[in-house]
């Protein structure tokens, strides 16, 4: 199964499978403390210079600014979302971002699932409008 995974529009879109699926001016903070002065950065993309996809993980190289302190620059490879029967699922962008490969790199794909909760089953039918 192949992606096709693109930058349009001179960096302001990463495109999956011809959809445009992340876009610039997003919020991102990421475990980096050597990036900037700060902490955490306040991070805002302000370019993709690259996406790869590493196993199942889409990643991608970003320019941006710390809206703390000012600082600009690129980022290395930060996984964005993940490729699910050739679908392109959002990582949750909102929380720290964990630079691939680096020490923080924990194994959260594996969340403990009780068997209980299965969402794949088909739920449709309890929807009404
Ligand atoms: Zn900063």
């Amino acid at each position: 199964m192949s992606v096709a995974l693109r930058i349009l529009d001179d960096g302001a879109w990463i495109s999956v499978n011809d959809q445009r699926e992340v876009s610039v001016s997003e919020l991102w903070r990421f475990a980096d403390e050597e990036w900037c002065r700060c902490r955490l950065p306040d991070f805002v993309v302000e370019g993709f210079l690259d996406v790869g996809v590493d196993g199942r993980t889409v990643e991608t190289r970003v320019y941006g600014q710390c809206i703390a302190c000012g600082e600009t620059g690129t980022v290395d490879w930060l996984p964005v979302g993940r490729i699910l029967d050739g679908e392109f699922v959002d990582l949750d962008r909102e929380s720290v971002l964990h630079p691939a490969g680096g020490p923080d790199r924990r194994a959260s794909d594996e969340q403990p699932s009780d068997g209980d909760s299965a969402i794949d089953g088909d739920q449709a039918d309890a929807v009404e409008r």
